[in-house]
């Protein structure tokens, strides 16, 4: 075969609009082209089913486009597998970072130009940015059989969830922990072990996910975040977050062994 006959690896486009993604009228996500204008810039993502995915960001909705076909990032993540929810994950956060950062953060400079590994160099003052990555530490306290879930006040009505929270500048994930449980609903936890991780694309936070136990205090939600507490028992759970979420993997991971069949 001649080298002008070697198949090149096909190239795939995302199209983001604001924080919304591009469906096309059959409902799939990854486009053959790119858009034809209104691309404010475009950013390669990873390799996915054998092509070269990249994200397209639009200044505004191309012809023949309507808004019935923008789509949350939140809703396609439900359906998603694990390789489908790290492209998503990853085009989205780098999608988010680059509308941001649009300019350089210490001198204001419009010349900031993209190297190698995915930074912002600024060439009037040499600094460089990477993708903003928030670490945040998300726990499951347990007690005895039952564990701990919260309602905050951005949840739907009913929903419960595990705690979670930034890691502060100067803290280590542990001392994150600690401090968001008492902050949150007033408790002290012992036996805090990691368990695992996850990249959370809303908009750009890492999870490091733990298990706790209790150990003293009385619940006491802070009535901000926070409007109300409880143990639960596994076969009595409240509504609970997507399975895709590592909040829910938690629960159902303290579930499974609660019932002997994890671990
Ligand atoms: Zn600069």
């Amino acid at each position: 075969m001649p080298l002008t006959m070697e198949r090149q690896v096909e190239q795939r486009f995302l199209w983001f609009f604001e924080d919304l993604l591009v469906c096309d009228q059959k409902g799939a996500l990854l486009f053959e082209e790119p858009p034809s204008k209104d691309e404010m810039f475009r950013l390669p993502v990873a390799e996915y089913l054998g092509f070269h995915i990249y994200l397209c960001s639009l200044a505004h909705l191309p012809e023949g486009v309507d808004e019935q076909s923008l789509t949350p990032l939140r809703s396609l993540l439900v359906e998603a597998d694990s390789e489908r929810f790290n492209l998503l994950s990853r085009a989205a956060q780098l999608h988010t970072w680059h509308r941001n950062h649009q300019y350089c953060s210490r001198c204001g400079s419009d010349r900031v130009e993209h190297g190698y590994d995915l930074a912002a160099h600024c060439q009037a003052c040499d600094y460089r940015q990477y993708p903003r990555i928030s670490p945040c530490i998300i726990v499951l306290v347990t007690k005895g059989e039952r564990c701990l879930l919260a309602h905050a006040s951005h949840f739907p009505e009913g929903r419960y969830s595990t705690l979670a929270g930034f890691i502060e500048a100067g803290e280590s994930a542990e001392e994150a922990v600690r401090r968001e449980v008492m902050e949150e609903v007033g408790i002290e936890i012992k036996n805090i072990r990691y368990w695992r991780s996850q990249s959370w694309p809303f908009p750009h936070s890492l999870m490091l996910g733990y298990f706790a136990e209790y150990k003293s205090g009385v619940l006491k939600p802070d009535g901000k975040e926070i409007l109300a507490a409880d143990w639960w028992s596994p076969d009595q759970l409240p509504d609970l977050p997507p399975s895709f979420a590592i909040s829910r993997q938690l629960i159902d991971h303290f579930v499974g062994q609660s019932l002997g069949q994890v671990g």
